[in-house]
């Protein structure tokens, strides 16, 4: 069965509820997280049509044109199989109003350092004084102390529209190597089916090789490190992919996380990861996360070690926020930008991801979790098209993931971001506050708030005000039900 297939218009007797529970408006009270969905109507889709959209469970099941009767269970127009098991669950709701964008992947964080910087005093941090920076707080930080933070974090990234976040946790040489791996493999578990966290282990080239087979003992998804800080980034990035292939994981590395260029033939740290993957054959997804370098290559040098990362099948991972803070701080002007060649990339179909990398820690003061204040970047500082710039957040952050796709199409994870229906480059430069987030086709964020505004010159507002506390909107009751087939779960 093709996703064509599922997509016939649907002309069969309609098993269809008489009452869509409606969404209502971008500054409605939220109240729906938690709900399960099966059915979005009337809801535009990202090529501007309006549409109605059906899930069963992670899936989306069918997009058909808005107010076409939905599916008849079993069977799609021409007698096509839809669905296999019982009727989907869930309630029905109308989104009138809203725009559906596929959900954003964060494709690399450190959830371990996130929301520390409350603690420092930020200096003007290049990438070498905010690791001596990291690594002076990191010894008075403990596993419960890392939890929390990252649980906050997470909060932040799911409310902007991030079901499922990469992220890296410090595996150090000195002290109590695993709180990170524990604290973050343990939220991980938690929180299966709300928000998806794949743990790498970011292994300090100091750090001994049975440390690290510990930190695979205890459950990390990925083994990640820093070859481009390591003495020998060629011996270093060897010892992490024979660690690699010997327990069948999947490598996401640091890589070139500088401006200055290497010596000689390996100027860059990518190409002699390329080299060794092509060389094993390595059977596992590679990913380079920043690979800034790759901005400082003179154009014939830069040709050839994308080719070579192309035939390799690696990923690249961009990180605009943090790279445009940390790198080209001492140089003359004009300064280099933390931004690897990203025309480059994409003109020679490498898949590419882009995401926030740091938040709110000694490598990155500022920061806000959302995927849109990187697209505002990627356009702006990396010089993407709006369009380009969106698919490295979404489609593009998942296939370097290895996730599976996301898209507003049958078949495709029922992972989305629903946003008020505006222009879309209002959501792109992130002025879209409102956001209902769906993860697993079940509602797990709904961050609308109400707003007032004075601008029309009106009689003064005489009403005797409610109060206001530091709480911020009270979650009030939303008019929410399903009339048939279906339960409906709130948290
Ligand atoms: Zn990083």
């Amino acid at each position: 069965m093709t996703s064509a297939d599922i997509r016939t218009t649907h002309t069969s007797t309609p098993n269809r509820p008489r009452t869509a529970t409606i969404l209502g408006r971008s500054d409605d009270a939220p109240g729906t997280a938690g709900i399960v969905l099966r059915a979005l109507r009337g809801v535009r889709a990202p090529d501007g049509s309006v549409v109605d959209v059906y899930l069963d469970r992670d899936r989306i099941s069918a997009v058909t044109a808005a107010s076409a009767p939905p599916p008849a269970d079993g069977a799609a127009a021409g007698g096509t199989h839809v669905h296999e098991g019982p009727r989907p669950l869930g309630a029905e709701i109308d989104a009138h109003g809203w725009r559906i964008l596929p959900a954003a992947a964060e494709p690399h964080a450190h959830l371990d350092k996130a929301l520390s910087a409350p603690r420092v005093d930020l200096r003007q941090n290049d990438l070498e004084s905010a690791i001596s920076q990291w690594r002076e707080l990191y010894a008075s930080i403990d596993r419960a102390d890392i939890y929390q933070r990252a649980s906050d974090a997470v909060r932040r990234y799911v409310t902007h529209g991030i079901t499922t976040i990469r992220t890296h946790v410090d595996v150090p040489a000195a002290g109590d190597a695993m709180r990170g791996v524990d604290a973050l493999t343990r939220l991980r578990d938690e929180l299966r089916g709300r928000v998806t966290l794949q743990v790498v282990a970011l292994v300090a080239s100091d750090t001994p090789t049975p440390v690290v087979e510990e930190a695979i003992e205890r459950g990390v998804d990925l083994l990640g490190g820093c070859p481009h800080l390591a003495p020998d980034p060629r011996v270093e990035t060897a010892r992490l992919a024979d660690l690699a292939e010997r327990h069948g994981l999947d490598v996401d590395l640091h890589t070139d996380e500088q401006v200055s260029l290497g010596e000689g033939a390996h100027d860059v740290d990518i190409a002699e990861l390329a080299e060794q993957v092509l060389a094993r054959g390595f059977a596992h997804r590679v990913v380079a996360s920043h690979c800034v370098r790759l901005g400082s290559l003179p154009p014939e040098r830069l040709a050839a070690v994308l080719e070579l990362v192309r035939r390799a099948g690696l990923g690249i991972v961009t990180l605009p926020i943090t790279n445009l803070y940390l790198q080209g701080r001492d140089a003359p002007q004009p300064a280099p930008r933390g931004l690897p060649a990203l025309r480059a990339i994409l003109d020679l179909g490498i898949p590419l991801a882009a995401g926030g990398d740091n938040l709110r820690d000694p490598f990155n003061p500022v920061g806000r979790a959302d995927p849109f204040e990187t697209t505002s970047l990627l356009v702006t500082a990396g010089h993407l098209t709006p369009a380009e710039a969106l698919a490295a957040v979404t489609t593009g952050a998942r296939t370097v993931l290895g996730l599976p796709p996301v898209g507003i199409d049958a078949g495709c994870a029922a992972d989305l971001i629903l946003v008020p229906d505006t222009d879309l480059g209002d959501v792109l430069a992130g002025q879209v506050d409102a956001r209902v987030v769906v993860h697993a086709g079940r509602i797990v964020a709904d961050s609308r708030m109400a707003r007032s505004i004075d601008l029309t010159g009106t009689a003064p507002n005489t009403a005797e005000p409610t109060v206001i506390d530091s709480t911020g909107p009270t979650v009030g009751t939303v008019p929410m039900y399903s009339e048939s087939g279906g339960e409906r779960h709130v948290r």
